[in-house]
C-alpha cells in the first residue's frame, strides 16, 4: 500500500479489504456462533499510519514518537509500534508495566498523568522514564524524590488556555481544565519560570491540547504558546535549558468516510503556520498521538443475533453495544461510527436501504450504536461492522452485564485477497470474568460476623 492510498483511498479498495478479512475471519470462526463478537486491527495500516507520522516529521532532527498507550492497550500492538520506532506515553502504572512488557526502553517513554503518587514517581525515576510534572505541588515531591544520578527527563505540562474544541470532555486546554499548571490565571506565567530557574533538570515544556473536536489551529496555537514559554524560561535562565518540547497527540480523526483527514502533514503545517521555528530544530520534540494512529485501523464485527420490529421501526439486536463501544453507546452526538452489512457469510449485504437501529447486548434501552440508521435489512445470522475503531474501542471495554472482552485480532491483506491473522487479545473466559468479580472471596461476607452484639 503507498502513502496515497492512506491520504486519497480508493475507496472500494478499503472495502474490499474488509470484505476479504471478514469473509475469512469468519470461516476461520474468529467471530460467529462461539464468539459473537470481535476486533480486527489493520497490521499493514498501522504500519502505513506510523510511515506517515515519521514522514511528516522527519525534517525535525530530534523528535520521538511516542504512541498513547490508553488508544490501545495491547502489549503485541506496542510491541509492533515499538518496532517501527515508537515509544510510549503511559498514564499509570498498568500501563507503564504494558510498555515494558511490550519491550519499550525506559528512555523511550513518558509517564503523565495527573495524580502520580510518591511511589509511582520514584518507580519512573529509577527506570529511568521521562516524567511530566502536571503541576508545581507534583515538582515538590520530584525535588525530594529524585536521585542525584536519575536518567529521567523531567518535563512540566503547562496547560495554555487557548479554549475548547467541539467536545468538552476531550478538550484539555481550556480556563478550568484539570490538566497542567494553568498559563492565563494570575501570576501562572511568572510562577512556571520560577519553577524552572529553580530546577536546572528541569528540561521539558509539555502541552496536550485537545483531541476530538479541536481544530488543528487551536491545537497548534497551543503549541506555540509552549514554544514561546520555553523561549522566555530560557532567556530568563541565560542558557538553554529548556531542550525539548513534548507536544502531546490530539489529532482529530474523521470518522465519515475513509479519508484520513487531517493528515500529519496538515498537522506539521498548521504548527509552521502558528509558530515557523517549532520544526526547526532548536527544541528536540516529543509527539503523543493515540487516535490518529489507530483509529481507522480497526474495526469490529459483530453477529445479529435478532432482528424484530417496534413501533414501526426496525431493530437489529447485535453483540456490539456499550461493552465495547462505549463511547458511541453513552455519547452518540459525539461519537458516531459508521456501520455497514453483510451476510452470514462475510459479503456485503444487497438489498434498498431501510432505517434500522443497530443495538447492543446489553440490558439498558440506551444500548444503541446507531439509530435509525439507513442500511440493507438485517436478518438473524448477518454481521454488522463498526468501522474506525481501532483507537480506544479495544481499551474502554465496560464490565457492566459481566460481557466478556472481545478477542483481538490482527490481519494483513494482500492485493490478491490473500488474508493472514495473528492473536492480540483472547476473547475474555467466563472463569476470568468470575475471577474478576471476586469468586475467590465467595464465602468471606457470610462469615463476617460483628464480635459483639451492636
Ligand atoms: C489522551 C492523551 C494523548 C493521546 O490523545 P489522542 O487524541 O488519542 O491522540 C496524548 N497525550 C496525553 C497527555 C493524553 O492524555
Amino acid at each position: 500500500m503507498t502513502l496515497h492510498h492512506d491520504i486519497l483511498p480508493d475507496p472500494h479498495l478499503t472495502d474490499r479489504r474488509v470484505t476479504a478479512v471478514l469473509r475469512r475471519a469468519i470461516g476461520l470462526g474468529l467471530v460467529g456462533d462461539e464468539q459473537p463478537v470481535a476486533g480486527f486491527l489493520d497490521i499493514d495500516g498501522i504500519r502505513t499510519s506510523v510511515a506517515a507520522l515519521h514522514t511528516a516529521f522527519s525534517s525535525v532532527p530530534d523528535t520521538l514518537h511516542t504512541f498513547a498507550v490508553k488508544a490501545c492497550s495491547l502489549v503485541p500492538v506496542l510491541r509492533l509500534l515499538c518496532e517501527l520506532g515508537l515509544g510510549c506515553e503511559v498514564a499509570s502504572p498498568g500501563e507503564l508495566r504494558l510498555a515494558l512488557d511490550a519491550g519499550c526502553r525506559p528512555e523511550r517513554i513518558v509517564l503523565d498523568s495527573p495524580a502520580k503518587t510518591r511511589a509511582e514517581i520514584a518507580e519512573a525515576l529509577a527506570l529511568g522514564v521521562a516524567l511530566n510534572a502536571d503541576n508545581l505541588d507534583e515538582l515538590s515531591r520530584i525535588d525530594a524524590l529524585r536521585p542525584m544520578d536519575s536518567a529521567s527527563v523531567i518535563g512540566l505540562r503547562v496547560n495554555p488556555q487557548v479554549g475548547s474544541g467541539s467536545i468538552g470532555a476531550m478538550s484539555t486546554a481550556t480556563a478550568t481544565s484539570k490538566f497542567g499548571v494553568a498559563l492565563r490565571d494570575a501570576g501562572g506565567r511568572r510562577r512556571v519560570v520560577r519553577a524552572f530557574t529553580e530546577r536546572p533538570w528541569l528540561t521539558r515544556l509539555h502541552a496536550h491540547v485537545g483531541s476530538q473536536g479541536c481544530p488543528l489551529e487551536l491545537i497548534a496555537e497551543g503549541v506555540a504558546e509552549a514554544y514561546r514559554l520555553a523561549e522566555e524560561i530560557n532567556e530568563a535562565v541565560g542558557r538553554q535549558q529548556v531542550t525539548s518540547l513534548d507536544i502531546g497527540g490530539g489529532l482529530p480523526v474523521n470518522f465519515a468516510d475513509d479519508a484520513t483527514r487531517p493528515t500529519y502533514e496538515d498537522y506539521t503545517r498548521a504548527l509552521g503556520a502558528a509558530q515557523p521555528d517549532l520544526l526547526g530544530g532548536r527544541y528536540a520534540l516529543v509527539t503523543e498521538f493515540g487516535r490518529s494512529l489507530l483509529a481507522k485501523n480497526g474495526f469490529i464485527a459483530a453477529r445479529v443475533e435478532y432482528a424484530k420490529e417496534a413501533g414501526g421501526r426496525r431493530i437489529a439486536v447485535t453483540h456490539a453495544g456499550a461493552q465495547t463501544a462505549t463511547r458511541t453507546v453513552l455519547m452518540p452526538g459525539a461519537w458516531p461510527l459508521r456501520i455497514e452489512a453483510f451476510d452470514a457469510q462475510g459479503d456485503p449485504k444487497q438489498g434498498a436501504d431501510v432505517p434500522q437501529d443497530i443495538a447492543g447486548p446489553c440490558c439498558f434501552a440506551g444500548d444503541v450504536v446507531a439509530d435509525g440508521r439507513s442500511l440493507p435489512p438485517l436478518v438473524e445470522g448477518d454481521f454488522v461492522v463498526l468501522r474506525d475503531t481501532g483507537a480506544y474501542y479495544f481499551s474502554t471495554p465496560w464490565a457492566y452485564n459481566s460481557l466478556p472482552r472481545p478477542g483481538v485480532h490482527g490481519y494483513t491483506a494482500d492485493g490478491a485477497g490473500q488474508v493472514r491473522f495473528a492473536p492480540v487479545r483472547d476473547a475474555q473466559t467466563l472463569d476470568e470474568i468470575a475471577a474478576e468479580s471476586g469468586a475467590g472471596h465467595a464465602d468471606r461476607l457470610t462469615s463476617l460476623i460483628a464480635t459483639a452484639p451492636r
